[in-house]
């Protein structure tokens, strides 16, 4: 605690100690993340760092009944992957909405664990995990980036894969069914729907909007014809914007190469004889034929 004092002067910290999964245990938990005249949370984010099962249970337990959104990091038993969780009631999958597979099977997780061997440890893998998380935390708290509901790491392939996982609808936890239902009502309110249909609407009228709406240098599209017929002689009175001269440079030069080529009576395609001309001239030949 001292060291992290000094590390940040600038922060409160207070100090725990208690086996949050005893009874008391899991009280004195609550109570600390609890204010004490509302009995709501007075916390922003929960951050689990703990190493096994139960503990984890608890924090999912306390935080269902608090509405608190927390995150939950662990490495694997070989240390060589590790992962980090959001969980927000109703909204993401508790901790108990997809058990892993050794409490689905209903294993003892002690057994687990061979007498006397100490799981293996990496620290640069718990390094990089705890760094995920403050990372993901920042980004959670103020708002930038997005926060995927999972992120994993696997070492050994440099692979980050992330999973969106969605709340269980038979979760065993009735607290989670019940941060479930109140999420559905939330996003079918009709303050919610119509929050929706105006973000919508907005995202349309952007679409719609010209992609530039101030023309600094008057910068203008021509169609093709228009702009030969509009101007032959390459020069025009006033306001030329750039795109139309160099346009009609080309035409100049085109027309010269068009004359060049107009050899034994055939109609030369320089680029100033309209479509509509050459299609005259053509039903006119076909009609003489
Ligand atoms: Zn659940």
């Amino acid at each position: 605690m001292q060291t992290l004092t000094d590390i940040n002067p600038d922060t409160a910290i207070e100090s725990y100690t208690m086996n949050i999964t005893t009874l008391e245990g899991f009280d004195s938990f609550k109570q600390s993340l609890s204010d004490p005249k509302t009995g709501a949370s007075r916390v922003n984010l929960v951050l689990s760092c703990v190493d096994n099962y139960e503990a984890r249970i608890t924090i999912n337990q306390v935080c269902l009944e608090l509405q608190q959104d927390w995150m939950e990091s662990g490495v694997s038993e070989d240390a060589v992957s590790g992962h980090i969780q959001l969980l927000v009631p109703g909204e993401t999958a508790c901790f108990q909405c997809v058990p892993p597979l050794v409490v689905a099977s209903g294993i003892d997780e002690r057994t687990l664990r061979r007498e006397g061997v100490c799981a293996a440890s990496l620290p640069t893998t718990m390094g990089i995990t705890a760094g995920l998380l403050a990372q993901n935390a920042l980004k959670y708290m103020l708002h930038f980036g997005s926060v995927s509901p999972y992120v994993g790491y696997v070492a050994l392939k440099d692979f980050f894969p992330t999973m969106d996982i969605k709340p269980n609808p038979s979760c065993i936890n009735s607290l989670c069914c019940e941060a479930q239902k109140a999420a559905a009502a939330r996003h079918n309110s009709p303050e919610a729907v119509a929050a929706r249909e105006a973000a919508a609407a907005a995202e349309a009228a952007a679409a719609a909007e010209p992609l530039h709406a101030s023309n600094e240098w008057g910068i203008e599209m021509v169609a093709e014809n228009e702009e030969q017929s509009a101007a032959p002689s390459g020069q025009q009175a006033g306001g030329t914007s750039l795109g139309e001269s160099s346009a009609q440079n080309g035409a100049q030069g085109e027309d010269t190469k068009g004359k060049q080529t107009q050899s034994g009576g055939a109609p030369g395609i320089g680029s100033d004889v309209k479509v509509d001309d050459l299609m005259a001239q053509l039903s006119a030949l076909n009609q003489g034929s």
